[in-house]
């Protein structure tokens, strides 16, 4: 009986009463054969869509000749992987872990132990994870408040409001800046050009690191491989990790070539972080991030928010290529519900905001699906 699954699982999520089996392209089923549009994919984890079968092949290769063998010894994958992140990035060295929560810690660890310093400043608003470093540079006091204390030396200041950056640097003990070129999980809320730049200045000024957070943005969702290409700084550190694998578990931290040198052997480590296996299936996403799906994600995506802003009940929609938050002047919660209800998979990001994430792989049609059903709920 279905209410029997899960009796066993801590209760963390608020999950909903359906059991996903199945999931092809930009299309998910459930136990009942029902079909669903994913828009949510995984919560921007999916980019390549469900299955896609490039990665799978690649996956499915490396499963058939090797699993793991610990970081004492090289694999290819592994090393491969990092070479095309540092080709994308212009000059990079990689470490890799298996969530983004553990590609935020490894990067503040990483901060500290190059410039000898302990202080973090990151914004309010932010989301970087569970684990408790990267909660302590989460500005949302509701995920910490039972938590605490938490690590020291945290200052947040607020999004694109370059005055409060300076003055959380008043004291000069600053490792690193840290923060989303997007704000996902804190609502969807772009960075503009001008407070990345300021924030890059800051950061340089202080002889910190620029580390930016692209664990939702990044790999190709704003529309280019990385979000930052678009907002015209070059930071010191960046965190990926939800659609590097296309939903195999990876986070890395990438390290630009002019900050590098700061962690020696013994500094971090990861029992699985550069598994074989899901690396072989990262590469694959990597390859597959070409200029003609990246210029799918700007189409789609502008199609997708026009779309949205004419939408009853829609006040603002923000973002950037396939993430997308849309404003409604009621709480997201139970639109959230409706739509699956319907048949469609959206998620949302704070109070009163739709998060749509979909497969990056999205057509025009599927769009213009997606886009009659939120209007039938919002109705
Ligand atoms: N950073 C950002 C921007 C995120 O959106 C998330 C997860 O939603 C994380 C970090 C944490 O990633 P994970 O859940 O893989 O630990």
């Amino acid at each position: 009986m279905k209410t029997a699954l899960g009796a066993h699982v801590l209760p963390t999520y608020a999950r909903a009463d359906v059991t996903f089996v199945k999931g092809e392209g930009v299309w998910l089923f459930d136990d009942t054969g029902k079909r669903y549009l994913d828009f949510l994919a995984g919560i921007a984890v999916v980019g390549l869509g469900h299955c896609h079968p490039g990665v799978a092949a690649a996956a499915h290769e490396q499963l058939d000749r090797l699993w793991h063998v610990s970081n004492l010894f090289w694999t290819r994958p592994m090393a491969e992987l990092a070479d095309r992140l540092s080709a994308r990035f212009g000059g990079a060295q990689a470490f890799f872990c298996n969530s983004g929560a553990e590609a935020i810690e490894a990067g503040l660890k990483y901060a500290r132990k190059a410039t000898g310093k302990t202080g973090v400043i990151a914004l309010e608003g932010s989301f970087h994870g569970r684990t408790f470093g990267a909660l302590s540079v989460t500005g949302q006091p509701a995920k910490r408040a039972a938590f605490e204390p938490l690590v020291p030396d945290v200052r947040f200041a607020r999004l694109n409001d370059a005055e409060s950056l300076a003055a959380a640097a008043a004291d000069g003990n600053v490792a690193c800046v840290l923060l989303e070129p997007i704000q996902g999980e804190g609502g969807v809320h772009p960075a503009t050009p001008a407070f990345l730049r300021a924030a890059a200045d800051l950061a340089a000024a202080n002889e910190a690191l620029l580390f930016l957070d692209e664990v939702q943005c990044g790999l190709g969702r704003t529309g280019s491989f990385f979000a930052h290409e678009r907002l015209g700084v070059r930071p010191h550190a960046v965190a990926l990790a939800k659609g590097l694998a296309n939903g195999l578990p990876i986070g890395a931290l990438l390290v630009a070539e002019e900050a590098a040198g700061a962690f020696a052997p013994g500094d971090h480590a990861s029992t699985f972080g550069g598994n074989p296996v899901t690396c072989a299936a990262a590469c694959a996403v990597c390859d597959a991030l070409d200029d003609a799906l990246l210029a799918n994600v700007e189409a789609l995506g502008e199609r997708l928010a026009a779309g949205l802003a004419s939408l009853p009940g829609v006040c603002e929609v923000r973002g950037s290529g396939l993430l997308v938050g849309c404003e409604l002047d009621r709480p997201a919660g139970p639109v959230v519900a409706s739509c699956l209800d319907a048949r469609l998979v959206v998620g949302s990001a704070g109070e009163r905001v739709l998060r749509l994430t979909p497969p990056l792989v999205v057509s025009a049609e599927e769009v213009d699906r997606a886009l009659e059903i939120l209007d039938e709920v919002l109705a």
